[in-house]
Order: C-alpha cells, then sequence, then structure tokens
C-alpha cells in the first residue's frame, strides 16, 4: 500500500477510496466563470478540481476562488516558481509542477514553503517533458528515460525530507502509459493516473478506459484524471463510470442492450433520459433499460429495476420478474418514482 497524502478533506492513496480530478478549463482570472464550472465539476462528483495559473494576476483570482469552495483545489504550475509559492500562500491544498522544467534552487524554495503550509505537491512528468540527458543516458528508450527522470526529481523531495508528494507519468501512448506508471508504482507513493492528450470524446474515452483501466484492475492508482478534449464535465462522468464499472465506487451500474429488430420502442432516448438520472445516486444499484420484453428481463435477470419495450408500451421487471406494463407517455416518470424507492 503507498503513503497517504491529504488534501484539504480528501484523502489520496494508503487504501484511501480512488478519488476523481477534473480541470477547468476557462482562464483563472474569470472567477465567475471558473466558479460556474467548478460548480457543475462538483455536481458532477468531481472530488478534487486543478486550476492553471499561468501568472500573478491569476494567483490573484485564485485566491478569490478559494475562498469560495472547500473542495479541494490543486494549482497547476508551469516553469515560474514564484506562481508556485503565490499560490500556496493563495490557499492551495497542493500543487502540479513538473520539476523538470524549473532551477534546482528554485524547486527547494518550494518544498520549503509546501512543507511550512502543509501543501501536497504532484511531481509530474509527461512523454513532451523528458531531459535530454537522462533521454540519452538510458539509450533514447523513451519510458525508461521517463520513469528515471521521477526517480531523479523525487530523490530531491525525499533528501528534504518531503513526502507529502503524488506521483504522476502520463504519456499519450497508452502502452507506454501502463508500462511506466507499473514501474512508479513500486516507489510507494501515492499515484495520479492518467493518459495525457487523449484526444476528443470517443477516441480520448477509449484511451483513457484502456490506461487508467488496466492499471486499476492491477490495484494501481489512487486519483484519476480523464483527460478529453471536451466539457470537463464529461471528464467527470467518465472517470465515475469508469470506477462503478470496476467496482471501485459506490454508484448506479447502468445496463442497456444494443437494441435490435425487435424494439418497437425509442430506446435510445429513454436510455439517456434514465441514465442521466441516475448518474449522482451513490447507492450500488443495477438499472438496466432493454429493447423488448421477450428478452430483456432474461438477459438482464440480475438488474435491480429494468424496464423493456414492449408495442409501444413499457413493461417494469425486478430480477428478470415483469410486473408492471405501463403507457409509453408515462414510463420515464414512473420508471423514476420506483428507481427513488430503491435508491432511498
Ligand atoms: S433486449 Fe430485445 S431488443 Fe434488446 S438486443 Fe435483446 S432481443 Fe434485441
Amino acid at each position: 500500500m503507498s503513503k497517504q497524502v491529504i488534501v484539504r478533506n480528501v484523502a489520496i492513496g494508503g487504501g484511501a477510496p480512488i478519488t476523481i480530478q477534473s480541470m477547468t478549463n476557462v482562464s483563472v482570472t474569470d472567477v465567475q466563470a471558473t466558479a460556474k464550472q467548478i460548480s457543475r465539476l462538483i455536481d458532477a462528483g468531481c472530488d478534487i478540481v486543478r486550476i492553471a495559473v499561468p501568472n500573478q494576476q491569476s494567483v490573484e483570482a485564485f485566491r478569490q476562488i478559494r475562498g469560495m469552495f472547500d473542495i479541494p483545489l490543486v494549482a497547476d504550475i508551469h516553469f515560474d516558481y514564484r506562481l508556485a509559492l503565490g499560490s500556496i500562500l493563495a490557499g492551495a491544498d497542493k500543487i502540479r509542477i513538473n520539476p523538470g522544467n524549473m532551477q534546482k534552487q528554485h524547486l527547494l524554495q518550494v518544498i520549503q514553503c509546501a512543507k511550512q503550509h502543509n501543501v501536497a505537491i504532484r511531481v509530474g512528468v509527461n512523454s513532451g517533458s523528458v531531459n535530454k540527458e537522462t533521454l540519452e543516458r538510458c539509450g533514447g528508450n523513451k519510458a525508461v528515460a521517463l520513469v528515471e527522470s521521477l526517480k531523479e526529481y523525487l530523490q530531491i523531495f525525499q533528501q528534504q525530507n518531503f513526502h507529502n508528494v503524488v506521483l504522476s507519468v502520463k504519456s499519450t501512448d497508452v502502452r507506454e502509459t501502463v508500462a511506466i506508471n507499473k514501474a512508479v508504482a513500486k516507489l510507494g507513493y501515492p499515484m495520479h493516473l492518467g493518459v495525457t492528450e487523449a484526444g476528443l470524446l470517443q477516441q480520448g474515452i477509449v484511451k483513457n478506459s484502456v490506461g487508467i483501466g488496466a492499471l486499476l484492475l492491477d490495484g494501481i492508482g489512487d486519483t484519476i484524471r480523464v483527460s478529453l478534449t471536451s466539457d470537463p464535465v464529461d471528464e467527470v462522468l467518465v472517470a465515475k463510470d469508469l470506477l462503478v464499472s470496476l467496482g471501485l465506487k459506490d454508484g448506479v451500474t447502468f445496463v442497456s442492450c444494443p437494441k435490435c429488430g425487435r424494439c418497437s420502442i425509442d430506446l435510445e432516448t429513454m436510455a439517456k433520459r434514465v441514465h442521466a438520472y441516475v448518474a449522482n445516486i451513490k447507492k450500488p444499484l443495477k438499472i438496466a433499460v432493454m429493447g423488448c420484453e421477450v428478452n430483456g428481463p432474461g438477459e438482464c435477470k440480475d438488474a435491480d429495476l429494468g424496464l423493456a419495450g414492449s408495442n409501444g408500451k413499457f413493461v417494469f421487471f425486478k430480477q428478470g420478474k415483469i410486473y408492471k406494463t405501463v403507457p409509453q407517455e408515462t414510463a420515464f416518470e414512473e420508471f423514476t418514482k420506483e428507481i427513488d424507492k430503491l435508491a432511498k
């Protein structure tokens, strides 16, 4: 088991539940837009929010936003150590830095400041930021070089007796992501998982699910960020589905059939509405939306509750047994009432 890091009121590692992170994608200096996005992320189930802090003006905006929410906030810093110091003083619960783009004396100042204020540091390297010398030393093998770079940086933190650290190594390549994270997991620190620059929604979901999923199945990973070129809320929803589907988070397992020629109803619309309805239910339920009454209830026998199309109507079923038929017009309302009863 890894060490544990506490970020405000959330634990990362050491056997704590796996947390979901996302990042705002509007300028932090637009405080209202950032606050609105954070509220949406919280509603979607995000546990930790990261915010880019690219300049001094952003530090001040970060301070304002800090005062508006109780969720842990991470300041994402590149290059300028003064922004890291400023963000810590502005109330960041954790900062994310790539030590490779900071001078060592500046990095030491950041570590001291984080120590004084009990702020965690995510030490992150990714495939775009491997140091040339390390790459040469590792015979041009980027994966090995990434892990070596991270180990070298980690030593600096350890020499300062600073262990409030979360590690991340990211690649855009799924296989490489899995291999390097397996190597880094051996270091015993909490791990932040993600496949970087994974692309648009569909491709991004596939790459993140395969990469993060493979690691989680091996017991590696303490906090995840599904990186998508999309609304950050999508990152949270996908991360939640990923964790629920692996049994690593309580929530509704939603099932819907692919539909075939036996289906006589608008299955897709119903499935989307029910899926959206159950998104925030934390109880471990299995809810099914199936295309036909002939096979649907049988195909989904273990569902706590399901509905299936039946000649323009819907039948409701529990554990494979049909118990009610309702007209199409009222089916959604009646079904959600049944869900509410189970979710209580
Ligand atoms: S539940 Fe019915 S409609 Fe859906 S795939 Fe199975 S047989 Fe086809």
